[in-house]
């Protein structure tokens, strides 16, 4: 299996109280503050109310601090954040939810279906609400939950993705400033929205006025103005009036610039977003989730050189005075303070993905959650892990050793000493035989499943990585990553019976219906298929689209390969008859497994950016992304369970310490201690009523 050199962030899994079973929300009405990161806080209470820690915000149960760097920058812009906490992805700057394979305004990634876009595919109504002064609703922090682009400044594009959504329906209400703005850039572009929004269905108004005399039946309307000090608590109350009609529920996102440049006026719209927040909280909260957080901070804070100003007796315009604001964003933590169904995953240190997680986690919406968890003794690295699921074991590949869990307790079995840079397990249950690859010493080591003792070891080529039984044959074959081929083995006798010249590096590896065994090779970017009797080498199919293919999954039925690629980092449809690629949907980074499972046609993908990636096969063709499910930074590999669902994910806090120049790689490290099997299983609360 590939080395990841990735730039992996060590993150401790915040997953507070998860487990426990809770009515889910119906709703969520998501605050953004622009800005507004802890000094903005503790500013506008001082500023509002002549003391720290007096705004509502400060008070609300849930608090948890989210590091806010971006896929490839360490300080945030408002689009790199907000793909991130509508989509549980990490893009870079300046893109509007599409992986960060794109390049600003040259070059599209992948689009990231939004959490704003599955509530509509779910039946949910949604709304946006924004006062920017120039963009208003097109702001890169409210598109990235209804628009896909690869620059946040095309605003006029941007709007159009509400009317004509990649994902879903778009949102039904939206009422915010720009009209100026988005009206002369649509003009540009050959668009009238005077004729165009009302052709979409929507009431279309220039004022909140407007909007309380519409129809409260109307529940499609879009009211742009420009006046950005309209009364933020009266629009939301508009939006969930309308919304709110919707027996599903709502989403509703609500964006108020405390980022203005200029102190007092920053810090009077926190205080105002203060009061919206706690008004919307307390009229909703029984089954909403209220959820408020920031993009990034910026330099504003109270600073204390001058003792004097900052007097508690202090006027407001001393205190304003001795704010020093830099307009800078900065890299620090920003809060997310949250109350209402599920708002307890909102503690300690997370990332601005997670903020994904716990909406979807709160709205039911979260296909699989963590079930338990196996720690494993040692500090070893690791690689593939092998589920039995007759005999109920895991085995988990730990640098010179396997250990041997109970699957279903996580209890130690046993260990299968001496198998130096071991990667892998294949199990041969009717020959009672298994198998390990141990890369660093060229060898597998054959041992007994009833004691796991070592029966004897095989030489075979160089570099054993993924090894693999096929029961067709009674083969055991194992990926030669030095000598770029494949040894095959008897599983009963124990013998090297022949070699097939793969020319590549084979990594995951599945037996199709043809009979012909389908490997990825990473360094040649093929899919190449073998027959495990003669060994010859039967096809070679460039995967094309993606560079990188390590995980491999199958369906018999339809007769498709599912290829998980690192670069761009793509789950890949292909056709295993000729080798067509039928589809391909965005991934998490660092992918190295997959798996299908063909009761619920699901495919799954694991990621080493703490990702799992869910499919669901609509037809041969035709897939779709089901919400991506948190893991670990790390759980990179996995093994799913066809008897009971589960899935098993090996990962350790890994920390990674920059090397001290530019020509060395940073160094990763493994935390005493921290090494363990994830369980995932289906999640069974049946909160998506449909
Ligand atoms: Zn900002």
């Amino acid at each position: 299996m590939r080395q990841t050199h990735k730039f992996v962030i060590a993150a401790l899994l915040a997953v507070g109280s998860a487990g426990a079973q809770q009515t889910p929300a119906k709703n969520v009405i998501f605050f953004l503050g622009d800005g507004a990161g802890i000094s903005s806080l503790n500013a506008a209470s001082i500023y509002g109310y002549g003391r720290p820690q007096a705004l509502y915000l400060q008070r609300m149960p849930n608090l948890a601090l989210a590091d806010s760097s971006t896929a490839k920058e360490w300080v945030t812009d408002a689009a790199a954040a907000v793909t991130a906490i509508a989509t549980g992805v990490k893009t870079r700057n300046g893109v509007v939810s599409q992986t960060a394979t794109a390049v600003r305004d040259v070059r599209d990634g992948d689009n990231l279906k939004t959490i704003m876009e599955y509530a509509e595919e779910r039946g949910l109504s949604t709304g946006i609400i924004a006062n920017d002064d120039r963009t208003g609703v097109t702001i890169a922090a409210v598109a990235a939950f209804y628009a896909h682009h690869n620059n946040r400044q095309r605003s006029a594009e941007i709007f159009q993705q509400i009317l004509n959504p990649k994902f879903g329906k778009g949102p039904d209400v939206v009422i915010g400033t720009g009209l100026k703005w988005i009206s002369a850039e649509s003009t540009k572009l050959g668009h009238n929205l005077d004729t165009e929004i009302p052709a979409k269905g929507y009431a279309y108004v220039h004022s909140l006025n407007e909007v309380k005399q519409l129809d409260p039946d109307k529940d499609r309307l879009i009211a742009l103005f420009d006046d950005g000090d309209f009364d933020l608590n009266t629009a939301v109350e508009q939006a969930v009036t309308r919304l709110s009609r919707n027996p599903k529920g709502y989403f509703l996102v609500v964006f108020s610039d405390c980022h203005l440049g200029k102190a007092g006026k920053s810090l009077a719209r926190i205080v105002e977003l203060d009061k919206t927040v706690q008004a919307a909280a307390e009229l909703h909260q029984k089954d909403t989730l209220v959820l408020m957080t920031a993009d990034h901070s910026y330099d504003l804070r109270i600073k204390g050189e001058s003792l004097v100003e900052t007097a508690k007796g202090a006027t407001s315009a001393q205190i304003a005075s001795v704010i020093s604001l830099e307009d800078q964003h900065t890299a620090e933590e920003v809060p997310v303070l949250a109350v209402g169904p599920c708002s307890n995953r909102a503690r300690g240190f997370i990332s601005n993905t997670d903020i994904f997680h716990i909406m979807m986690g709160a709205l039911g919406w979260e296909s699989y959650r963590q079930q338990a968890r196996y720690p494993v003794s040692g500090d070893g690295g690791w690689d593939y892990i092998t589920v039995d699921s007759e005999a109920r074991r895991l085995y988990v590949s730990h640098e010179t050793q396997v250990n041997v869990l109970d699957a279903d307790t996580g209890k130690p079995i046993g260990v299968i000493a001496d198998t130096p840079g071991v990667h892998g397990t294949a199990i041969a249950s009717a020959q009672r035989h298994g198998f390990t690859s141990n890369g660093k010493e060229d060898k597998v080591s054959i041992f007994d499943l009833a004691d796991l003792r070592l029966i004897r070891k095989v030489d075979v080529g160089k570099g054993p990585d993924g090894i693999y039984f096929d029961a067709a044959s009674n083969r055991v074959f194992t990926n030669n990553h030095g000598s770029h081929d494949v040894s095959a083995i008897d599983a009963f006798t124990g013998e090297v019976v022949g070699t097939v010249k793969l020319d590549g590096d084979g990594e995951q590896a599945i037996a199709a219906a043809n009979g012909l065994i389908y490997v990825n090779s990473e360094n040649t970017s093929e899919v190449v298929a073998f027959d495990p009797k003669t060994l010859q080498v039967k096809s070679r199919f460039p995967v094309g689209v993606a560079k990188t293919p390590t995980g491999l999954a199958y369906d018999a039925r339809s007769n498709r390969l599912f290829i998980a690629c690192r670069n761009p980092p793509k789950m890949v449809v292909m056709d295993a008859a000729n080798g067509k690629v039928a589809a391909s949907l965005p991934i998490g980074t660092g992918a190295d497994a997959a798996a299908y499972d063909a009761d619920s046609k699901t495919i799954f993908v694991s990621n080493a950016d703490g990702v799992l990636n869910l499919f669901r096969q609509k037809s041969a063709d035709e897939y779709e992304a089901l919400g991506p499910v948190m893991t670990q930074p790390s759980a990179k590999t996995m093994a799913f369970d066809t008897k009971t669902k589960r899935v098993y994910l090996p990962a350790a806090d890994v920390d990674v310490i920059p090397a001290a120049n530019a020509s060395e790689r940073p160094q990763r490290k493994i935390r005493p201690g921290s090494f363990a099997v994830l369980v995932l299983r289906p999640a069974q609360n049946p909160a998506p009523k449909l």
